[in-house]
């Protein structure tokens, strides 16, 4: 460790919000500490990747120049760079399923995003993935100390000091990133003692090894690529599954997979006469689809079973303090929004304190780090977790049905294409000019693509759909509305997608005939404004590496 006990910035937790904002921070010039109050390697959730959070590490990783993030962005970069033990997420899939019956063909939803040269979506083992990030930040000059558990965390006017039984640091800044038992949510009283969550959801987990894939009992739409090549989802009223397998990459040496029983405990109260491994095998034993599944696998740690997941916090931000988003809040892992939300806060994070700090070149005084000038990364926060409380509390009203689940997951993809795609153009611009400001624009509004043209259309059609999703008494009624007003939505690519058709269950934007007929109408057909301010890039982009 370094000397001196006056830092920049010291950071709580290594998850991989610490140690990407510490790497960042130090790779520009701030005096960083990292506490950890565990060790690594060790167990993490928040394993399955979507196309923003693949992306989000390859902006995080250009914009800094910090290339260990950059390699969290691609199956192949990991296994290069970090480690053979993470799987492969080609696509995501879904398979809605009523008890007592085998799972039925037409229940099964298959979305495959575009195959781009940047960035792949993987399944990360975060034991070695987290390992990896430690090192990286250390390397990149942050000071570490591990087994350290912080007694007091007290700020004056001019800096904030963090205490141990035998140690004590001083800096401008600290942040909390220790996750639910986050540090100062428990200190300052900032945690809600009943979330106003509309979701409700428990969890049983394990990683497990001897897991067939799914196709042995579903099938595919889609050319040549199995389910088992992504993440899966089994869905049943009040509740769904993830699957997140590690063996699926060709370049993988893991044997294992991610499993992890969603439950809705209204619908599905706890058997607490079970062991976590009984009940799990006693919940997915009402579905014989799941249940065939999951017979013969082992569990290579013991499996964890959770109280209702749902928390959330009065503030984020306070003087010359910051919580991370999952220090601040989380709700469910339905659509992997967890890591989405921590890549999107390292951003905007690094961003505030490299300027406060006055270590992006401007000058001035050194910020105060007024909860006040902190309000921009609460605002974030905010709006990160009551968008992830929507969509998953209306996709559990959905999932109670399969033609309500249908729609809902035609939504779901409407939402996050256009999410996706504004992430995709603010990198296509930065590879056509080269200037970081191209990555910036995402800092613009309360969440990066608030500022993009579709999203107050796109936000009042959620809130309807919710509405209506939530006071639903007839599935049949409500999955007609829901498909007539998508089939009424003007700005959704008709040619690529049938949206509004019931049957319409499957994209594959791999296919270069899709993915460059999106494309063909977004440059040439869309509406206006959308041509103009999501189409208004050049391709091909370079393939950095
Ligand atoms: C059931 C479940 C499934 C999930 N699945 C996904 C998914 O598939 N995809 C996704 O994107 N997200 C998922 N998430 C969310 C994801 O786990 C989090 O968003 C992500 O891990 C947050 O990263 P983090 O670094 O902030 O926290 P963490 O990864 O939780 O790291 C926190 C670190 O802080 C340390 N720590 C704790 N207390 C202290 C202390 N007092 N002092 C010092 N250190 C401390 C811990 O040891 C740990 O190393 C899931 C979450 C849950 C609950």
């Amino acid at each position: 460790m370094s000397d001196s006990r006056h830092y920049d910035v010291v950071i709580a937790g290594t998850g991989l919000y610490g140690t990407s904002l510490g790497a960042i921070l130090a790779r520009h010039g701030a005096r960083v500490l990292l506490i950890e109050r565990g060790r690594h390697p060790r167990f993490a959730l928040g394993e399955a990747l979507l196309p923003q959070s693949a992306i989000w590490p390859f902006v995080l990783g250009a914009r800094f120049d910090v290339p260990e993030l950059g390699h969290l962005s691609h199956a192949d970069r990991i296994v290069d760079h970090i480690t053979s033990t993470c799987g492969l997420k080609h696509s995501i899939g879904f398979a809605w399923h009523r008890p007592g019956a085998p799972a039925e063909a037409d229940h099964v939803h298959q979305l495959v995003p575009p195959h781009l040269p940047f960035y792949s979506e993987s399944h990360l083992y975060r034991r070695d993935v987290d390992l990896f990030m430690v090192e990286a930040a250390q390397e990149h000059g942050c000071d570490y100390v591990d087994e350290t558990t912080i007694t007091d965390v007290v700020w004056t006017n001019e800096e904030v000091t963090v205490s141990t039984d035998d140690a004590r640091w001083s800096a401008d800044i600290f942040v909390d990133a220790t996750g639910r038992h986050s540090l100062l949510a428990a200190r300052e009283g900032y945690r809600d003692a009943a979330t106003e969550a509309q979701t409700h959801s428990r969890c049983i987990f394990a990683h497990v090894e001897g897991l067939p894939a799914i196709d042995d009992w579903l099938k595919a739409d889609s050319e040549g690529r199995r389910l088992h090549d992504g993440t899966f989802h089994h869905m049943f009223e009040g509740g769904w599954m993830w699957v997140i397998p590690f063996d699926n990459f060709h370049r993988s040496t893991s044997p294992l997979a991610s499993i992890g029983l969603m439950l809705d405990p209204r619908v599905h109260p706890e058997d607490a006469s079970l062991s976590p491994e009984e009940e799990f095998h006693a919940v997915v034993g009402r579905f014989p689809t799941m249940a065939a599944q999951f017979e013969g696998v082992r569990a290579v740690r013991p499996f964890v079973r959770t109280a209702r997941l749902q928390y959330t916090a009065t503030t984020s931000v306070g003087p010359r303090h910051v919580l991370a988003p999952s220090s601040y809040g989380f709700v469910d892992p339905l659509y992997s929004s967890g890591l989405v939300h921590s890549f999107e806060s390292v951003f905007r994070v690094a961003s505030h304190l490299l300027g406060g700090l006055r270590l992006d070149g401007s000058s001035g005084p050194r910020s105060d780090f007024s909860a006040a000038s902190l309000a921009p990364i609460d605002a974030l926060h905010r709006a990160q977790w009551a968008d992830a409380d929507r969509m998953a509390s209306t996709a559990y009203a959905a999932m109670r049905d399969p033609r309500t689940w249908a729609a809902w997951t035609q939504v779901w993809l409407a939402q996050v294409l256009f999410s996706d795609l504004w992430l995709q153009r603010a990198c296509f611009r930065f590879f056509e000019s080269a200037s970081t400001d191209e990555l910036d624009v995402l800092l613009q509004g309360n969440r990066p693509g608030s500022a993009s043209p579709l999203a107050p259309h796109r936000e009042a059609l959620l809130d309807d759909l919710a509405a209506l999703l939530a006071d639903s008494r007839d599935p049949q009624a409500t999955a007609t509305e829901m498909l007539a007003r998508l089939s009424a939505e003007s700005w959704l690519p008709r040619h690529v997608y049938d949206w509004g058709s019931a049957a319409a269950r499957s994209i594959d934007f791999s296919r270069p005939e899709v993915a460059g007929a999106l494309l063909e109408w977004g440059f040439t057909a869309s509406p206006e404004p959308l041509r103009s301010a999501l189409f208004d890039f050049s391709l091909p982009g370079p393939a950095p590496t």
